[in-house]
């Protein structure tokens, strides 16, 4: 089949790839002009296949009444005249309970396993190089608070099959031994040792490359402006994708038999156009990325910062701090005060933590808008009009469950059944064997 992709990051990308392995004809469509220049380009850089626990919890409206006023604080929520935004708030609320956090979980978990196993079979069968290291995850812990925290979500994971040790303070060192610097305020940790980290924007570019050497086509600097459909209520349909050069502002319409939109957060307000309504809302972050002046100090287990809700992720011979998150509507900017107070909150916080390590003078800053749902379930699978897949709404672990998103849509727009229990939308399965649903044990969160 003919199959257009709309969007060039790391899902779009993925998703092209697998699909070329299905035998089809793939074209990709985006604005930019090279793949992975928006969300999947200076991101926290891990494959977080164990640290998937959405934001959703029930814990958690507590936690973001406190922070409601705070400038620099982990989750900011600025209310705006949007409904998008209010619907969304509104839904994760309904998000926050044990029941819901443990079925999101149970989903998160599958689909991240199933995706390490997809990136790793990228990586045999192409040798791609990104910066790749296979050293884990450490998430470290400040007080004995955090910590007790950090020791009951490490047990709940268990109940999951994730390995997440719990490790005292003199273990976190000898793991990551370049933190002995901060050690004396560190409490302990937690460590999943099968975890990774890369550099997202440099395996999606290097994969496009491959999509394009194999036959696929990228228009880039194309904006998608519309989608067309045809048909009647019953049979109504995808006719074609109108698009335009940002080159030349030449307009034209592509036509295909399939259709993927993994447009990450624009998907949303495309396909409101066509009357499907997904509930994905931007969640801003930011990235600083410093080039390291000792880089046998430095870490190379990518690791996560309790205190400030951040991750540090070693990329050859510099390093990216990433974090925080503003559901503050479709903002780029990098020059406001709170962009600039939150940039330099990363950098501030890296040089308490590795004091001289990392040239502080010339930051990289970046900032990216995550595709965010209230459980942190993509959107995976067939919308109401039969011919336009989805495959959006990757939210904190687009990175993570990229290869998988890409290998099961794929599959899916085959006829084909992936191996995992998740909940694909729409009509997406073949029908021949009953889908299973994940069922979720409602327990009390310890
Ligand atoms: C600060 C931060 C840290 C993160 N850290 C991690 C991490 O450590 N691990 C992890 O797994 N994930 C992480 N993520 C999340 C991850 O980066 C995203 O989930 C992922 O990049 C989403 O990929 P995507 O392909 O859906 O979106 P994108 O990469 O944004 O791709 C969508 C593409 O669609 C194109 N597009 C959109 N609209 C149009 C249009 N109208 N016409 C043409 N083209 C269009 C865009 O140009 C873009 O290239 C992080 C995100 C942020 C912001």
């Amino acid at each position: 089949m003919k199959v257009i992709v709309l969007g060039a990051g790391i899902i779009g990308v993925s998703t092209a790839w697998f699909l070329l392995n299905e035998g089809h004809q793939v074209t990709v469509v985006d604005r930019q002009p090279g793949a992975a220049l928006e969300t999947s380009c200076a991101n926290g850089a891990q494959i977080s296949v164990s640290f998937c626990e959405p934001w959703a919890n029930a814990g958690a409206p507590l936690k973001v009444a406190k922070w409601l006023l705070r400038d620099d604080s982990p989750l900011l929520f600025r209310p705006r005249l949007d409904p998008h935004q209010w619907r969304w708030g509104l839904s994760f609320l309904g998000q926050c309970n044990d029941a819901a956090f443990e079925r999101n979980v149970r989903q998160l978990v599958a689909l991240g396993r199933y995706s390490h196993d997809a990136l790793k079979g990228v990586v045999a069968a192409t040798g791609i190089e990104y910066q790749r290291l296979e050293r884990g995850i450490l998430h470290f812990f400040s007080s004995a608070a955090d910590m007790a925290a950090g020791t009951a979500g490490a047990e709940l994971m268990r109940r999951y099959g994730v390995d997440r040790r719990v490790l005292g303070r003199d273990e976190v060192l000898k793991v990551e031994p370049a933190l002995a610097a901060f050690g004396p305020q560190i409490h302990g940790g937690t460590f999943t040792p099968s975890d990774e980290s890369g550099d997202a924007m440099v395996f999606t570019q290097k994969l496009a490359a491959l999509c394009c050497a194999r036959g696929a086509t990228f228009l880039h600097e194309t904006a998608v402006d519309g989608i067309d459909t045809a048909g009647g209520a019953r049979g109504r349909q995808i006719s074609g994708v109108r698009v335009r050069s940002l080159r030349h502002g030449r307009p034209r319409t592509l036509v295909a038999d399939q259709y993927v939109a993994a447009m990450g957060p624009y998907t949303a307000p495309m396909l409101r156009q066509l009357g499907i309504w997904l509930n994905i809302y931007p969640a801003k972050g930011y990235s600083a990325t410093l080039k390291l002046k000792r880089p046998n100090d430095a870490s190379v287990v990518s690791l996560l910062d309790d205190t400030r809700k951040i991750a540090i992720s070693r990329l050859g011979d510099h390093i990216r701090i990433a974090g925080t998150a503003e559901l503050a509507g479709y903002d780029h900017s990098l020059t406001t005060a709170t962009a600039q107070k939150r940039c330099a909150a990363l950098v501030r916080r890296y040089e308490e933590l590795f004091p001289g390590v990392a040239d502080t003078t010339q930051p990289n800053y970046w900032t990216g808008l995550r595709p965010s749902t209230p459980t942190n379930i993509p959107y995976i699978g067939r919308s109401r009009l039969p011919n336009l897949w989805l495959n959006a709404g990757h939210g904190t672990l687009g990175w993570t469950h990229g290869a998988g998103s890409g290998q099961a849509l794929a599959e899916l727009i085959s006829g084909k059944r992936p191996a995992l229990q998740f909940g694909f939308c729409g009509d997406a399965l073949p029908a021949s064997k009953p889908f299973v649903p994940v069922k979720a044990p409602i327990t009390a969160r310890t």
